[in-house]
């Protein structure tokens, strides 16, 4: 059985990058991966302006004249640049260009104008709130490399830079099939035995976030017959154009990804596995790691990846961020967030080492320093600490948990970084 590291490294190793590029207006481009590198279409700041609402004059000309001096026109935004007369302030403002002559800006709360004569302070020197033309980059400069997922705050520089519009990786397709004979959708009541349907919903919300194309492929039941006549049936639907042109047919199903839950494991109904194993190729099966040793994943035809996550709620939600967010980054030429944190636990956690566990976990400011709660109720059916969580407490296979007080390294949930 692979190890954590193990597993993400082979799954890494066999991604296939995906190739197909389009081009968006920037205000589509949130959340997509950039396929080019972007460059800045002008200087920022584009010329030298000022960072206040005040005067702007040439500091030599202070001292020659006691430091009082007559007002002489406005440098307004939007305006061209001016040109100060010599022994004169001009008015100016936030983002006004600066005229040609002055060298310093002094706010205006610091002056008193009277009869059109302005009153200026003793200690101003050079360059006071001034922004010079490309301090913050140049044009032409590399602002992203290719594989950058876009933030809001990414489309803020890049709209400042003049970028109208980005080349991106196409959305790659995901299909997302939960399976179970147990599984009803929410809204349905329960006969006996039965209990509401969860992985799906969470699993397509993901992929979506991550910026996949998804479909839902719906509930089957734990036969292996309906589960390859659904995955068959949903590849038909799937735009198939480019795998017909390439003379491929079944099993290349025009989608990247088909995530499935549950039946992946060693019980009689688990069919998940040997499914995909009659129709691809599987890399893997079973991790050392808890919640969700029942993972496999592998490939179908040449195109798509497939990961079978286990049934448990909490272990389809924590696998798919240790196995399936990765994947998706990688896909895009990108790189997973990895942002990891040091905080101190604020109670102990006792167990058999072993495997790779995941924590739900609580992580908050006490103080001034960072403590982190590991959360009552871990099975990897129990839902409700879901609310509380904000990090996953990473405890390494060789250890026997942790005292309260002592450091631990916790992954945030929803980290950019
Ligand atoms: P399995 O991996 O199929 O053995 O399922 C493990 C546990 O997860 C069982 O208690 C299942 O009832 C439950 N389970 C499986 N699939 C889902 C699902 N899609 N939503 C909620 N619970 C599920
Ligand atoms: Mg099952």
């Amino acid at each position: 059985m692979l190890n954590l590291e193990q597993a993400q490294a082979a799954i890494l190793a066999a991604v296939r990058r995906g190739s197909r590029i389009e081009t968006v207006p920037l205000v589509q481009a949130l959340g997509r991966y950039t396929a080019t590198a972007l460059n800045a279409r002008t200087d920022h700041p584009a010329f030298d302006n000022s960072a206040m609402d005040g005067y702007a004059m040439r500091t030599v000309d202070l001292a020659a004249h006691a430091f009082r001096l007559p007002l002489a026109g406005e440098a307004r935004c939007g305006a061209a640049p001016g040109t100060l007369a010599s022994a004169t302030v001009m008015r100016i403002f936030t983002g006004a260009p600066l005229p040609a002559g002055a060298d310093t800006v002094v706010m205006q709360e610091d002056v008193q104008v009277e009869n059109g004569v302005v009153t200026l302070p003793r200690n101003v020197v050079p360059d006071q709130n001034l922004r010079r033309r490309g301090e913050d980059f140049r044009l032409g400069d590399v602002l992203y490399a290719p594989g950058r997922r876009l933030s809001a705050w990414d489309l803020a520089l890049l709209a400042t830079a003049g970028v109208a519009e980005v080349a991106v990786y196409a959305r790659p397709r995901a299909l997302v099939v939960a399976t179970g004979d147990e599984l009803v959708a929410p809204g349905a009541p329960l006969k006996p035995g039965q209990i509401y349907e969860s992985n799906r919903l969470a699993t397509l919300s993901l992929l979506a976030q991550l910026g996949a194309d998804v479909t839902d492929g719906g509930t089957v039941r734990d036969d292996p017959v309906a589960l390859r006549a659904l995955l068959q049936r949903a590849c038909d639907f799937a735009d198939r154009t480019e795998a017909r042109a390439a003379g491929q047919g079944w099993p290349d199903c025009g989608f990247d990804f088909i995530v499935t839950s549950g039946g992946a494991s060693v019980g009689d109904y688990d069919v998940v596995k040997q499914v995909f194993a009659e129709i691809g190729e599987i890399k893997f099966w079973k991790v050392r790691i808890k919640p969700g040793k029942p993972i496999a994943f592998g490939h179908v035809g040449e195109r798509t990846h497939f990961f079978a996550l286990p049934g448990n709620p909490v272990s389809s939600l924590v696998t798919f961020k240790l196995f399936v967010e990765p994947a998706v980054y990688a896909w895009h030429h990108a790189h997973a967030p990895a942002l990891t944190l040091r905080a101190q636990a604020a109670n102990g956690f006792r167990r058999r080492p072993g495997r790779t566990e995941f924590l739900r976990a609580r992580l908050y400011n006490h103080d001034g320093h960072l403590l982190v709660d590991a959360l009552k109720g871990q099975g990897s059916h129990m839902l409700g600490p879901l609310r509380e969580t904000n990090v996953l407490i990473r405890v390494e296979a060789e250890s026997a948990g942790f005292e309260a007080g002592s450091p631990v390294t916790v992954i945030p949930l929803g980290a950019e970084f």
